[in-house]
């Protein structure tokens, strides 16, 4: 046994080492990620999926892609105790999640190992690893008109304008929306279910009359007025704060039930559009466990366009908008970085695909240029 070991060493150096293609029967010999691979069997990064396959296109979860990091980085051990909830010391990546966790690439309370890992998260993971540097070239906050953040410390820019389109029962929303909207509209009722727009735009001077309103009827009941307007705010925005005033948001129910209070949650109606506004480009925009980050309570019937690209992400990922609007900010720098040491070739953000789910082909690649390629100097 000895005498083949010995055999297959000499074979190894005399042959230098194996090339993945021979490994592996689903690599190329010319893919561009086939030295990456070499290079992470070699690494002990990973053996590819066992029957001589490395399956370059399956898609990478949180979970294996925070092993390959850490096994890249020599899977150092964490001081802290396992961090999150959702991570029994069992699962296969419980050593690398603490290890994330201590170096501030990922927060808690929990993981959400079985999630995709975008393209966006893997260069943001790689990225605080290098310290967070911040790229002279990056400025951050430019939105796209789909993702104009509006919210109590977010008010409507004062040169805003927008081209409403009518989209029936008195009801309009911006044009360049309206499509998505009435799409949406049909297609749950071909599922069997009946929405009803109940809200759409609204202008400055209606808000206005809308909140008022609410405030009055508080006092009515013994609120003073600074009570009021606080209480008011947590559901109705502040006249100018509305994402009902540039033309994105509408208030959807059920046509059988047009209160809107918790109970719309549980209507069939709702339950349909939660599952699929994302498919249409809408969020549900105040989710019952983000009202600190939206600074409005659960409102299982507010729906807000951000386009398919981030309607979708944020369906994924379960965050709210404030928190899409955050990564996306650090994804910039993060992207700038990546650029500039050369872990990306793409020229720009979106030429990235930030939302795209990262693959094993690309996990290793990336993982290759930062580390092999002396890109990214640990810490
Ligand atoms: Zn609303």
């Amino acid at each position: 046994m000895k005498k083949w070991i010995a055999a297959l060493l000499c074979l190894l150096l005399v042959t230098g080492p194996v090339l993945a293609s021979e490994r592996f029967e689903d690599v190329a010999p010319d893919a561009y990620y086939a030295e990456a691979v070499a290079w992470a069997v070699d690494q002990g990064i990973t053996n590819g999926m066992g029957n001589r396959q490395f399956a370059p296109d399956q898609l990478c979860t949180i979970g294996q892609a925070l092993t390959f990091l850490w096994r890249a980085c020599g899977s150092p051990e964490a001081s802290i105790a396992q961090p999150f909830s959702d991570v029994a010391e069992t699962d296969y990546y419980a050593g690398a999640a603490a290890w994330a966790y201590e170096n501030g690439l990922v927060t808690g309370p929990e993981l959400g190992a079985a999630r995709p890992c975008t393209r966006r998260a893997m260069v943001t993971y790689l990225w605080k690893l290098a310290g967070s540097p911040i790229s002279k070239n990056v400025e951050t906050g430019d939105r796209d008109w789909n993702l104009l953040l509006v919210n109590p410390w977010n008010a409507i820019p004062a040169d805003f304008s927008v081209d409403l389109q009518s989209v029936g029962g008195g009801h309009s929303v911006d044009a360049r929306c309206a499509d998505a909207l009435t799409g949406m509209l049909s297609a749950c009722r071909a599922a069997g279910y009946s929405a009803s727009i109940c809200s759409s735009y609204r202008t400055q001077a209606y808000q206005q009359s809308l909140f008022d309103q609410r405030v009055a009827a508080r006092m009515a009941q013994g609120m003073t007025r600074a009570e009021a307007e606080a209480v008011t705010a947590r559901s109705t925005a502040v006249p100018g704060t509305s994402e009902h005033q540039i033309g994105l948001a509408v208030d959807l129910v059920d046509s059988g039930y047009w209160q809107l209070d918790s109970t719309q949650a549980s209507r069939p109606t709702q339950q349909w559009l939660m599952a699929h506004s994302w498919e249409y480009g809408f969020i549900l925009r105040y989710p019952s466990d983000k009202s600190e980050l939206t600074g409005i309570i659960y409102e299982p019937w507010h729906y807000r366009y951000v386009g398919e690209d981030a309607a979708r992400t944020i369906y994924e990922q379960e965050i709210c908008l404030e928190e899409y609007l955050e990564e996306l900010d650090t994804f910039s720098l993060a992207a700038a970085w990546a650029r500039e040491t050369g872990i990306t070739t793409s020229s720009t953000d979106d030429s990235f695909r930030p939302n795209e789910n990262c693959s094993r082909a690309h996990l290793v690649t990336f993982l290759w240029r930062a580390l092999e390629q002396g890109k990214l100097r640990l810490p």
